[in-house]
């Protein structure tokens, strides 16, 4: 029995106030994973059955890079067209848009459009704001099963960012979310020495696409660096589709010859080693 005189015993008996305070503490923790699970799931449930209140397109750019690539949890790829009425791109663009979205896309369930218009909001110009707000009362497709929803808005009004020595043509601002400047587009295409409409419209929309691609070193890694850091998200290969000044009016060099840019090896390589073809 000595051993109950054992200072160890002794040292139990003393820190029992502390074993309930850590037994709360157990408690607690517990009830804490509890929660992070219950959260998980919930993202899962929702990542396959229910979008609640559109969260999974509500991301940053880049955030859905490997959705949009790969077959794994998306093999639908639904991409709803909204323009203002009267500014809706031309049928040879988007036909472009799409060969381009399944030579880089893995979709065993295929690519589909659907269109829907819009009224003029009668705006002078399109902030990010705006275009958040617009998206927020028009947007019909969003994520479910394995269908991911994708949105490209045509603005009849340019980007508010505009300055006399670039010009906007388009913006990715959201994961599955970009705007395309037609206005702008429509002012600086199809006449003299000027590009063909649907040029330049395939073009600024396989751009901002390939920003929610993850390009460059946004959400799909670079495989060797070629990201032309002073101008941000964007390939330091001037021929390259995802040069920075394919995003504004500096573009029309480029496509003026009929050579419309394409994405370099470099880039293809990342979207490749992140789901892509
Ligand atoms: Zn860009
Ligand atoms: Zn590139």
């Amino acid at each position: 029995m000595i051993s109950f005189m054992n200072p160890k015993f002794g040292g139990k008996l003393t820190k029992l106030p502390f074993s309930e305070n850590a037994m709360k503490r157990y408690f607690t923790v517990l009830m804490m994973i509890g929660l992070l699970i219950s959260c998980k799931e919930d993202d899962s449930f929702s990542g396959n059955d229910t979008n609640f209140g559109g969260i999974l397109n509500k991301r940053g750019i880049g955030e859905s890079a490997f959705e949009l690539l790969s077959n794994d949890e998306y093999k639908h790829l639904e991409i709803e067209l909204l323009y203002v009425e009267g500014f809706s791109p031309t049928q040879s663009a988007l036909d472009q848009v799409k060969l381009f979205l399944a030579s880089r896309l893995n979709k065993s369930k295929g690519i589909s459009f659907k269109f829907s218009a819009v009224a003029t909001p009668n705006l002078s110009h399109y902030s990010i704001q705006d275009l958040v707000e617009i998206e927020g009362d028009h947007r019909s497709v969003y994520s479910r099963s394995d269908t991911l929803g994708a949105y490209l808005f045509f603005a009849d009004a340019g980007f508010s960012e505009n300055d006399d020595d670039s010009k906007v043509l388009g913006v990715a601002y959201r994961n599955t979310s970009m705007a395309i400047f037609e206005k702008t587009i429509r002012d600086l295409s199809g006449g003299l020495n000027q590009p063909q409409t649907s040029t330049l419209e395939t073009v600024v929309i396989k751009h901002e696409f390939c920003h929610n691609l993850g390009l460059v070193n946004a959400g799909s890694a670079m495989q060797v660096f070629h990201q032309d850091e002073v101008n941000g998200r964007h390939c330091d290969n001037k021929n390259c589709l995802m040069h920075f000044s394919v995003e504004t009016g500096n573009v029309l060099t480029n496509t003026l010859g009929g050579d419309a840019p394409e994405l370099d090896e470099n880039c293809i390589n990342d979207l490749r080693a992140n789901g892509g073809k």
